[in-house]
């Protein structure tokens, strides 16, 4: 069960995604005063090397946020929310230089308010991932502000919501190894959703030739529909990569496309993206099968 870790896939292109994502939510959520309450159901390690061991054998982020770092400055008219991301890279990184790379717990903190009373909540079930975190967290002395607890995140989201602010986003990001992951997802959100309607549902997923995976964006736009509430779904697909590994080199082509899809989506988010995707599918595209899908409802 424990086999994922995502130091092997930070930075890599559905982290890019994920995170753009994420930035453009959060900087629409904390212009309004009152408190917000993030809470990030697998949250991960929080900070990794992308020039570590785990980075290192996969390559991942040569062909995600490594490649968009280095082709940055030949994007014209580069989205603000692309801008946004690189600026909160730039804020963990010696100048000109991208080795460490902060996962969602890092972007959420980033943008919490002090005088706002924003809070965060995360959940990381990996003994070794969880310790990490809270040793990562830690050093932010952040207090009551934002803590972590070695719990499965899915259950722990029940006892989050409502958030006594009456204002929320919840990042549900699992890896997926697990295949009951997928349905479990769709069962959050939709007990989330009779528990607290109003909240920001964010989920991240894989996409993949499996039926579990095909079928989640599909289930989640049924439970928006039944809510009664917007949805939007953007994809990344950066397409199979012709360069040749040699033996014995790491396999460079895991995943080449994931999707975002959220629920109660702030109004600013569709243009954000329409901007952003294209300029990331750019970058980030590579050949056969990439490309990027917007939709909303
Ligand atoms: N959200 C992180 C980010 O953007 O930086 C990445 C998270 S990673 C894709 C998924 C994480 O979920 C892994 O660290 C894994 O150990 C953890 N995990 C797996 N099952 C879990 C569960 N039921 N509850 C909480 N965490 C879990």
């Amino acid at each position: 069960m424990f086999s994922y870790r995502h130091a092997f896939h930070a930075g890599s292109h559905a982290d890019v995604l994920k995170h753009v994502v994420l930035i453009a939510i959060l900087r629409h959520l904390t212009l309004k005063d009152t408190a917000l309450s993030v809470i990030d159901t697998h949250a991960g390690a929080g900070l990794y090397r992308l020039d570590g061991d785990y980075a290192g054998t996969s390559g991942e982020a040569q062909d995600g946020v490594l490649k968009l770092f280095a082709e940055q400055a030949a994007i014209p008219g580069l989205a603000p929310v692309i801008q946004d991301y690189l600026d909160l890279l730039a804020s963990f990184n010696a100048p000109g230089q991208l080795k460490i790379y902060p996962g969602s717990p890092f972007v959420i903190h980033k943008h919490l308010r002090v005088e706002a009373r924003d809070k965060a909540r995360l959940f990381e079930l990996h003994p070794t991932d969880s310790k990490a975190l809270t040793a990562n967290i830690a050093q932010l002395e952040a207090g009551r502000q934002i803590t972590v607890q070695r719990s499965d995140g899915f259950e722990a989201l029940k006892s989050q919501l409502p958030p006594p602010s009456r204002r929320a986003l919840v990042l549900i990001d699992p890896s997926y190894e697990i295949k009951s992951d997928y349905p479990r997802t769709a069962a959050a959100i939709q007990d989330a959703l009779k528990r607290f309607a109003t909240g920001t549902y964010v989920v991240w997923y894989p996409i993949i030739a499996r039926p579990e995976a095909h079928d989640l964006p599909r289930r989640l736009t049924t439970l928006a529909r039944q809510a009664g509430k917007p949805w939007l779904d953007a994809t990344l697909a950066i397409g199979q990569g012709d360069e040749k590994t040699e033996p014995g080199e790491p396999r460079r082509h895991g995943l080449t496309a994931s999707g975002m899809f959220v629920i109660n989506p702030p109004h600013t988010l569709k243009p954000a993206l329409q901007l952003a995707l294209p300029q990331l599918l750019a970058v980030l595209g590579r050949g056969r099968g990439k490309g990027q899908t917007l939709e909303s409802g």
